[in-house]
């Protein structure tokens, strides 16, 4: 995969501009056809000052039965804050004209219908240093998006020729900046996408090291959650208006899986 330097000249020396963002790269690096040597855009996702826990507010109102309260309070919370990383059923999402949920769209040139994931083998692989917890986040990114996609991506080892290979790298928050001049201080995770006129072939992957160390720690399921967001972009979509779901472009604490957001994956590669 090519350097974050590599990532920075190629983003410096292009001239396409997506409409809405963010990021782009150079021609895919593994295939030659002249007519067909640009790339998609590389939305990024940002975090906005994080809003206090609403557990935490309550607490401060009842503290003089703390332990009673506290227990309430856990269980009211579970039960009324649906399972983060649940993938829902579709049955009741309609689609757009442009073959994803109202709201959604594709990333920059993929247009509906033109550049899909190629059917084949998906891989994943990651390279570099990795926070601790940072792997097994990926693994669950993976199997989750993968999942939602009806795609099963596999270890870049266990495969001999893949279709679409995606890699990942937590780096510095200045390489990720660097690497992108969308990028901002609040940005937490980024995707270049590669793709030829058959569709989408690679993607690089940059997750801020500084905010996962953090979040794999306080937030696991935030974390997982971004990685699912950057792999959407990997394979095509662009941003949700859906406040909340995987695909909206801000990061919160009630973000979690839309019945919208597996529908869109679904959407990205539908005859494989
Ligand atoms: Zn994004």
């Amino acid at each position: 995969m090519a350097s974050p330097e590599e990532i920075a000249r190629r983003a410096a020396s292009d001239t396409w501009l997506a409409p809405y963002d963010d990021s782009f790269g150079g021609p895919p690096t593994t295939f030659a056809a002249p007519s067909a040597t640009f790339s998609a855009p590389a939305p990024a996702w940002t975090t906005p000052t994080r809003p206090r826990r609403k557990t935490g507010v309550k607490l401060v109102g009842i503290v003089a039965c703390f332990i009673l309260a506290v227990g309430v309070v856990n269980i009211v919370w579970d039960w009324i804050t649906p399972e983060r990383l649940a993938v829902p059923g579709v049955e009741n999402v309609q689609l757009a004209a442009n073959g994803l949920p109202e709201g959604y769209e594709w990333a920059g040139d993929l247009q509906a219908g033109g550049d899909k994931l190629i059917c084949g083998p998906v891989t994943w692989e990651l390279t570099g240093d990795t926070p601790s917890g940072g792997r097994t986040a990926v693994e669950e990114a993976v199997e989750l998006a993968g999942a939602m996609t009806g795609v099963t991506i596999k270890p870049v080892e266990d495969v001999k020729v893949p279709a679409v290979e995606i890699t990942f790298e937590y780096v510095s928050s200045r390489e990720l900046r660097d690497a992108s001049d969308g990028a901002t201080p609040d940005t937490v995770g980024m995707a270049m996408t590669y793709h030829t006129s058959f569709g989408i072939t690679s993607s690089e992957i940059l997750l801020d090291e500084p905010f996962f160390e953090d979040t794999l720690s306080s937030d696991r399921d935030e974390a997982v959650l971004v990685i699912v967001h950057e792999i959407g972009h990997a394979f095509g979509l662009g941003h949700s208006d859906l406040k909340d779901s995987v695909m909206y472009p801000t990061l919160s604490d009630s973000t979690r899986v839309f019945p919208e957001d597996v529908a869109a994956f679904s959407a990205v590669a539908p005859d494989c």
